[in-house]
């Protein structure tokens, strides 16, 4: 290391001792990479990770990927690649609050959908029971899979070869994970998991109002939209029917933000946490909102899924979905000739039916509905 690199290194590391709580992941204590690699000049380890994902091929993707509605319905609404931004605007909010890694923050929140396939969960579903005897498919265990050894970027490594704060990251979100004797995952996880709940609670929100799907006066009888709707008219007394919505919408956000960071203080104090192992070591979650915001978000998901999540239009689409993956798994099942070179080069060593999923997955709606004949 030559010394404008020594020097720009101890420059991270006293920034963060001096900004960072004792209780976040200082880029000092890094467990490193599974390839080791030598420092960068000026970015500290998280910033290279974050820098990785941000030009991976799989998160570009994300831009043409369904997160509720698919790109038919116009242009308002969030694709996979946008809820993705407004997690990590949410995450990051909440990480500077709480003077927690804010690199690190980010980049697992622009990571944690990069494995989703086309059409959102709709996708997800049919290529897991498509996979079913092949140990299945998911869409967190998929991003893993992406970031370790799918995408192709690096002579010297397969994958992103990111810090291991942020595989481990990933993985306490696949399904029955939590409980694999790691202890409770970094702050910065959690905070990440949070905001990805509230963006999408009021987001695919927002979304269904202007798709129409939705009448504010429905989501006016839940106490988390009444309460917010209430603050507005405190202060605007004339507003239409738009500016009343999406003023609205800012409110639901900002009272489950406000509310998750003065939670999360009070436990953090109340368990006198003051290191990343006491994090892991705690008894639960400790990024959480309060019991009574908890619930009013509740009834909010239970409606959604009811009113938005099940409803006809969306249901119309699925099946939809449902009918271009499952169509083009059994054809590249019976004639893997057929994929891509680079898929093909797989098959030997992983199987027909993971790379035929790898490369189905890794599709955007547009390209599934034209390779499955649906859209020309
Ligand atoms: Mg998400």
């Amino acid at each position: 290391m030559n010394d404008f690199d020594s020097t720009l290194d101890s420059t991270t590391a006293e920034w963060e001792s001096l900004w960072l709580a004792p209780y976040a992941m200082h880029s000092v204590d890094t467990v490193g990479r599974e390839h080791e690699e030598s420092s960068h000049a000026y970015r500290a380890p998280y910033q290279r990770d974050r820098d990785r994902i941000v030009h991976s091929s799989a998160y570009r993707r994300l831009a043409h990927k369904t997160q509720v509605f698919t790109g038919e319905k116009g242009d308002y609404h969030r694709t996979r690649l946008t809820h993705t931004l407004e997690v990590s605007s949410v995450a990051r909010t909440i990480g500077r609050v709480l003077r927690l890694n804010e690199d690190l923050i980010e980049s697992l929140a622009l990571m944690h959908d990069i494995g989703h396939p086309p059409f959102g969960h709709a996708g997800e579903e049919i290529l897991d029971e498509c996979c079913v005897n092949c140990g299945g498919f998911n869409h967190n265990q998929q991003a893993v899979r992406i970031v370790t050894r799918l995408e192709d970027r690096y002579p010297d490594f397969p994958g992103l070869n990111l810090s291991k704060e942020i595989l481990v990251g990933q993985s306490s979100r696949i399904r029955g994970e939590k409980s694999s004797g790691r202890g409770q995952a970094l702050l910065e996880v959690q905070v990440v998991d949070a905001a990805d709940s509230i963006a999408y609670d009021t987001h695919d929100a927002d979304d269904a109002l202007e798709l129409g799907l939705l009448d504010l006066d429905e989501l006016l009888e839940l106490p988390l939209w009444s309460d917010a709707a209430r603050r507005v008219q405190r202060e605007y007394s004339a507003l239409d029917a738009e500016q009343l919505r999406r003023a609205v919408v800012r409110q639901v956000i900002d009272i489950l933000v406000t509310d998750l960071v003065d939670t999360t203080t009070g436990q953090l104090k109340a368990a006198n946490i003051e290191s990343p192992s006491a994090v892991a070591g705690h008894d639960r979650r400790l990024v959480v909102p309060s019991r009574e915001v908890f619930e009013q978000k509740t009834q909010l998901e239970k409606f959604l899924f009811q009113r938005v999540y099940r409803h006809p239009a969306v249901l119309a689409e699925r099946s939809l979905a449902g009918d271009a993956l499952r169509e083009m798994f059994q054809r590249f099942s019976k004639h893997p000739e057929g994929l891509p070179a680079k898929s093909r080069e797989q098959l030997e060593q992983t199987g027909v039916p993971r790379v035929v999923c790898d490369f189905l997955s890794g599709m955007t709606d547009r390209c599934a509905l034209e390779e499955a004949g649906l859209r020309g």
